[in-house]
């Protein structure tokens, strides 16, 4: 891992899929909290290093990391802050309990202006740190403006509300919620993703261009959400102003991978692919993807099961439509996110 680590710059296609034997991608920029990073920026001098996102994430992607407490100016070892209640702002105060001292417009003014900077560096997602009055992103103790009475878990942190604000779509998780696989697979699906619309807007691009580009995201956005909507615009892009057209699509687009996946809907997905083997392949082989798509649903199999039967049928019955999916290969597979029942 390096903090810019672009030893994956590459010449290819910025906007393909990621493939089995082309697992490295362009450089792709998460932001990150720092002490995530194993930075020593905590308030006591210490960090709180995630080794799978620093050395096996890491690999993939470059980090930017960002400590609000220390660009704040508040130095280190410092006292440590919390949210307060205070009836006359929606927003929490950031405030250090033992001196008294309310750092809510000093982290307010940093944060905007770190958004806006960081707006302009075209990350793809960002990880925050779980439960920091500056970092969490949700169930952040908030105590009552009272001082006394027990905290309710309903706050946001100072600096990470505000970059909420000012880049909405950014695929945003807490290091905490990337230990459940589940979560962890659909953030940096996410990211890829993000990654792989940005590319494609960064290059000149003409509406046949976004029809292939979205015929290729298909199947990985069926696994989300209903990706119809996204249909329509695309089956409508000729009449669209570009600019407009960019804009209406990179919403619906990462608003629909927002979605929860589940077992459901990628057992919707791998019945959909099977579709394409039934005129195709001998009766011993579709009960074969059938029993496991089953084994998947009966969460007896992780999903990269099926898939990689699947993956081998495509390949060998050379049904290019299906090889180009980036739902084959969303992420690295070093990254093994589809390990999971
Ligand atoms: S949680 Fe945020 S503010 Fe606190 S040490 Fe980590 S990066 Fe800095």
């Amino acid at each position: 891992m390096t903090e810019h680590n672009s030893a994956h710059d590459s010449a290819h296609d910025p906007a393909a899929v990621v493939t089995e034997t082309d697992s490295q991608v362009p450089s792709l920029r998460l932001g990150i909290s720092a002490c995530v990073l194993g930075q020593e920026v905590r308030f006591d001098g210490g960090h709180k290093l995630d080794k799978y996102i620093r050395d096996t994430l890491g690999s993939f992607v470059e980090f930017v990391p960002v400590c609000p407490e220390v660009e704040v100016g508040l130095g280190m070892p410092r006292e440590t802050l919390r949210l307060k209640r205070r009836a006359e702002d929606a927003r929490p105060a950031l405030v250090a309990p033992k001196s008294q001292s309310d750092h809510s417009e000093a982290m307010l003014r940093y944060a905007r202006d770190k958004s806006r900077a960081l707006s302009a560096m075209d990350l793809c997602g960002f990880i925050v740190k779980k439960n920091s009055p500056s970092c969490g992103m949700e169930r952040v103790k908030v105590y009552p403006e009272t001082g006394t009475g027990s905290p309710s878990r309903d706050g946001v942190g100072a600096f990470t509300r505000e970059l909420m604000a000012a880049l909405p779509l950014l695929p945003i998780e807490e290091d905490g919620r990337l230990r459940d696989p589940v979560l962890r697979e659909n953030f940096i699906e996410r990211v890829f993703a993000y990654h792989r619309l940005r590319s494609f807007f960064a290059q000149p691009w003409r509406a046949s261009d976004l029809m292939r580009f979205h015929a290729r995201e298909k199947l990985l956005l069926m696994a989300h959400s209903d990706y119809r909507p996204l249909g329509k615009l695309v089956a409508e892009s000729h009449s669209i102003p570009k600019a407009q057209l960019q804009e209406a699509y990179s919403t619906l687009f990462l608003q629909g991978l927002a979605k929860q996946s589940n077992v459901g809907k990628h057992s919707n997905v791998l019945q959909h692919i099977a579709g394409y083997f039934r005129d195709r392949l001998d009766v011993h082989s579709r009960r074969e993807v059938h029993e496991q798509i089953a084994g998947y649903q009966a969460r007896l199999l992780p999903l990269v099961a099926p898939l990689t039967l699947m993956r081998h049928h495509i390949r060998s019955l050379e049904l290019n439509y299906l090889q180009e999916q980036s739902y084959l290969w969303p992420h690295p597979p070093q990254l093994m996110l589809r390990n999971h029942a």
